[in-house]
């Protein structure tokens, strides 16, 4: 048996390296077990977030999508170019550059904060203690308070088994050294857009399949609708109802059989990435005789503080309910902390932005119009498009809207719902307004710098009360 500490974290993602440097600041004894390798073999903290998730998409969608700029929209602006092309190993290694700063500066962090990093991979016991199974075997930990925040993994299919580099999941398609002629994307979720994006815009044909009849059934409609209209017109081919049956690898490709509405089909791909959701990680984490809960839903049973069933053993992250989102983690491994350091914290579920990282951007936060219809709620709405924007225009980046829900009597922010260039930036201020449990007239009397996008959503809460200023309202 080792020393004892205040804190232990299982998981040095976003919501367990969080918790750990809350815990530390606020004076508690506190270490962290990671035992993520990295792809140059080398230990790192950050989780999937950092090492193959949020930070690694988004170095490439920035970089596919400035490619795209400059091979078709620059001339646009009077700017030509001849002969753009992309060198994908180029890509690749920047991203891989930006990955290893970040996951260093979260070692930088920990030794700034005195917290020690235990590097190995963790198994719950009773009595709040962990046996950590490292390079030098197996040791057992003990604390007053253990965090469990080990994430998801990727959910595979038995329709199509990951294979080398030619069935990935979401890791494996931030890697390609080549751009597949045609690649397969099962799964038209966040995933799956946003990495159908980066290789789209990288010169791939794209083909997206997705088992369900509705297209992002989780967001706004009216934003969905517009989404899935701007996709096809970037040459997503995105097929709805389309269930996948069997995959084949050839030395040609792969051939993928799925089912639609119109019977058997077959299609040839390069290929094929599968993004149709992810699960929390407990197989290793949890031997059966320390007694943690786990759900139906195979989730870390957990109450509204983040306590588990068992005294003094929390769970934060992709591992309980809620979205599986690296700031609801985060901000759950906040509240813990400061629970466990027995000050009063609260985190407001209601109030958690979403954003699928596609362009434009789609981002929202509160409830949906189809919620508040089935709800009953009786609600205002108030839209606004970019094209009416003076900046949007002038940056040549004018798709999309915002969409304003107010609540009828009230006229509380109740969501705001954007698709537009930016839009992750924007959502913010709908995210604090809501936090403030403000109103939509509260928005409508605020000053606005011009020009800037942020002044659609302005206008979108002016046009809630049919008092738009640049464009017609529709009448009362
Ligand atoms: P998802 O749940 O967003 O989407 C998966 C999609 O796959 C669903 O639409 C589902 O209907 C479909 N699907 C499931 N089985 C299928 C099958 N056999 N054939 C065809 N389609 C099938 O999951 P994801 O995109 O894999 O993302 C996983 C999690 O990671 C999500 O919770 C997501 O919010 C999170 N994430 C967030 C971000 C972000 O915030 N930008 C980025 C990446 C991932």
């Amino acid at each position: 048996m080792s020393e004892q500490y205040d804190v232990i974290v299982v998981g040095g993602g976003p919501a367990g390296y969080v918790a750990a440097i809350r815990s530390a600041q606020l004076g508690l004894k506190t270490a962290c077990v990671e035992q993520w390798i990295n792809k140059q073999g080398n230990p790192a903290l950050g989780g999937t977030c950092l090492n193959v998730g949020c930070i690694p998409s988004k170095a490439l969608l920035e970089s596919s999508q400035l490619f795209l700029n400059a091979r078709d929209q620059f001339s646009d602006h009077g700017i030509e170019i001849d002969g753009v092309s992309a060198n994908v190993p180029k890509m690749i290694e920047s991203k891989d550059k930006i990955v290893q700063e970040l996951t260093g500066g979260i070692e930088h962090l920990f030794r700034a904060n005195g917290i020690e990093w235990i590097k190995g991979s963790a198994s719950l016991l009773p009595e709040r203690e962990i046996e950590v199974a490292g390079d030098s075997g197996k040791t057992v930990y003990r604390a007053e308070n253990i965090i469990l925040a080990t994430g998801s993994n990727s959910i595979e299919i038995p329709s199509a088994p990951l294979q080398g580099d030619i069935i990935v999941d979401s890791s494996g398609a931030l890697d390609w050294q080549s751009v597949p002629e045609k690649l397969c994307v099962i799964g038209a979720g966040v995933i799956g857009l946003e990495l159908g994006s980066v290789w789209r815009r990288l010169g791939s044909e794209v083909i997206v399949l997705e088992a369900q009849d509705a297209f992002l059934p989780v967001a706004d409609q009216q934003i969905a609708k517009d989404a899935h209209r701007q996709f096809k017109r970037q040459g997503l081919d995105i097929r709805l109802g389309a269930r996948v049956m069997s995959s084949e690898v050839t030395d040609a490709g792969v051939k993928i059989r799925y089912t639609d509405s119109s019977g058997e089909q077959e299609i040839s791909v390069d290929r094929v990435i599968v993004a149709v959701g992810r699960r929390p990680n407990i197989d290793k984490l949890t031997l059966p005789e320390a007694g943690l809960l786990i759900d139906e839903r195979g989730l870390v049973h957990v109450n509204d503080q983040c306590e588990t069933n068992l005294p003094g053993v929390w769970a934060i992250g992709d591992l309980v309910r809620g979205p599986m989102l690296a700031h609801k983690g985060s901000e759950e491994g906040v509240a813990v902390a400061e629970r466990i350091a027995g000050k009063h914290c609260h985190l407001n579920y209601g109030a958690i932005p979403s954003v699928i990282y596609t362009h434009p951007e789609i981002s929202w936060v509160g409830k949906t119009e189809e919620e508040l219809k089935e709800e009953g709620r009786e609600y205002k709405s108030g839209v606004f498009p970019f094209a009416a924007s003076g900046r949007a225009k002038a940056m040549r980046d004018s798709a999309g809207m915002v969409k304003l829900l107010a609540d009828k009597q009230t006229d509380e922010l109740l969501g705001m719902h954007i698709i537009g260039a930016h839009s992750s930036e924007l959502i913010g201020l709908a995210v604090t307004v809501m936090e403030f449990e403000g109103t939509s007239e509260d928005i409508a009397r605020t000053v606005f710098a011009h020009p800037t996008l942020s002044e659609a959503i302005h206008e979108s809460a002016l046009a809630a009360d049919f008092r738009a200023l640049h464009i017609p309202n529709k009448k009362r």
